[in-house]
């Protein structure tokens, strides 16, 4: 019951009841705020777990996963029947996170952050919270908030031990951050084609409920401070960025230790601005979007930079050099090769793939459409003209921003 006897609502509830007692606490500001949690392991189920208690008003989760029995032991919103049901995890945060606090609306987006999220999408979000378990994933979620503008919160666990880090631009930023071990296997990654990279073993860190509660509560916690940039402006809270956090279970330490990093000179921190809204979608064809683009920038000399990934378009075989039709984007591809019956067996040196980076007049397949080539819905495309670089956004053909605004222009 309220203070003067009547049943309080829900938002009621959450804001000003709960936390009325926190000076800082900006309720409304949460419940307006859009927040994207990548990632919904045991980590990604603790961090959404805590942003739905607080308030938060949306999120967007990202997963390409379905629920495996194994999640169950350090998952606390994954059920034996969505395990045995086999259901994406997005689709069962969802639903937990409206059980737990319906005045939150929850975008569940089944995908990979490495080029299923559009920058448009991206670049609406407030803060980005990370719970992957992989470098590269890592590498691909700080290039798309570097570029859009939008600190994240990274955070990874392994056995006994965890770290949460804050990255702002401007400020700090994963990749002038990676040590050089890091940097090798990234480099690896960024230098061979994907068939080469076929059967890359996908490491397994073995995870405890409890450091994944400790690092989760940490990264929602940055996250919520994020969200109040003016009691971080005025010192009433201090960001973990510049810092990093470590804690480890075994023997009981924790400690904070200066972790900055930010080179001028470092490419993959580049801000893409401004961003000119169109309304091309990723149902149009190549022809239809470079006469469009050339009509807007009254010029035919242009170049759409494919960039994060590649469009191959056939496979050869190095020793008698026949070809296998492709056309797919790069990331595609190790799948291609493992459903082909004769393509499986052969070796990865055995093939190379011909590889196609950017899109201009020559392109030789104009009946092919952005969706087609790999470009994700809601995207930014950067085009190369005489005048430089322009950054052009493909139309919201989703309508997410009804869901992240409630109606507001974006
Ligand atoms: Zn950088």
């Amino acid at each position: 019951m309220g203070r003067d006897g009547s049943v309080p609502t829900l938002g009621q509830e959450w804001g000003e009841q709960v936390f009325a007692q926190l000076s800082w606490f900006r309720q409304e500001q949460l419940e307006r705020a859009n927040v994207m949690v990548v990632g919904c392991g045991a980590l990604g189920n603790e961090v959404l777990k805590n942003l739905t208690l607080f308030g938060v008003g949306h999120l967007t989760v990202v997963d390409f996963d379905t629920v495996e029995p194994s999640n169950l032991t350090r998952s606390v919103l994954f059920r034996r029947a969505d395990a045995d049901a086999g259901r994406e995890k997005v689709a069962v945060v969802a639903e937990r996170i409206r059980e737990i606090n319906p005045t939150v609306s929850v975008l569940p987006l089944s995908g990979d952050i490495c080029h299923d999220v559009g920058l448009g999408l991206l670049r609406r979000m407030d803060v980005v919270v990370g719970c992957v378990d992989n470098r590269w994933a890592r590498y691909c979620l700080n290039r798309l908030c570097m570029r859009a503008g939008v600190p994240w919160v990274d955070g990874g666990i392994d056995g006994l031990e965890g770290t949460a880090r804050v990255f702002v631009p401007g400020k700090n930023c994963y990749a002038c951050n990676l040590g050089p071990e890091a940097l090798k296997e990234l480099s690896y990654r960024l230098s061979c084609s994907s068939v080469i990279r076929r059967n890359e073993a996908a490491g397994r860190v073995p995870t405890t409920p409890v450091i994944a509660s400790i690092i989760g509560a940490v990264e929602a916690q940055e996250a919520v401070k994020l969200l109040h940039p003016e009691e971080l402006a005025d010192g009433q809270l201090t960001s973990l960025c510049g810092k990093m956090f470590y804690y480890e279970g075994q023997h009981l330490a924790s400690r904070v230790v200066d972790f900055v990093g930010y080179d001028e000179e470092c490419p993959v921190h580049e801000r893409w601005t401004p961003i000119e809204k169109t309304v091309l979608t990723t149902g149009w064809r190549i022809d239809e979007v470079l006469n469009y683009l050339s009509e807007r920038f009254g010029t035919d000399h242009l170049e759409i930079v494919l960039g994060d990934h590649s469009f191959v378009d056939y496979l050869v075989t190095r020793r008698d050099e026949r070809k296998f039709k492709v056309m797919l984007p790069d990331y595609a591809v190790e799948r291609f090769v493992e459903e082909d019956a004769e393509l499986r067996h052969l070796p990865s040196q055995a093939l190379y793939q011909h590889e196609i980076r950017s899109i201009d007049a020559g392109f030789p397949y104009m009946e092919l459409t952005l969706r087609e080539v790999g470009i994700p819905e809601w995207a930014v495309l950067r085009v190369c003209t005489e005048q430089g670089d322009r950054y052009v956004e493909l139309a919201d053909e989703r309508n997410y921003s009804k869901f992240l605004f409630q109606n507001e222009e974006v």
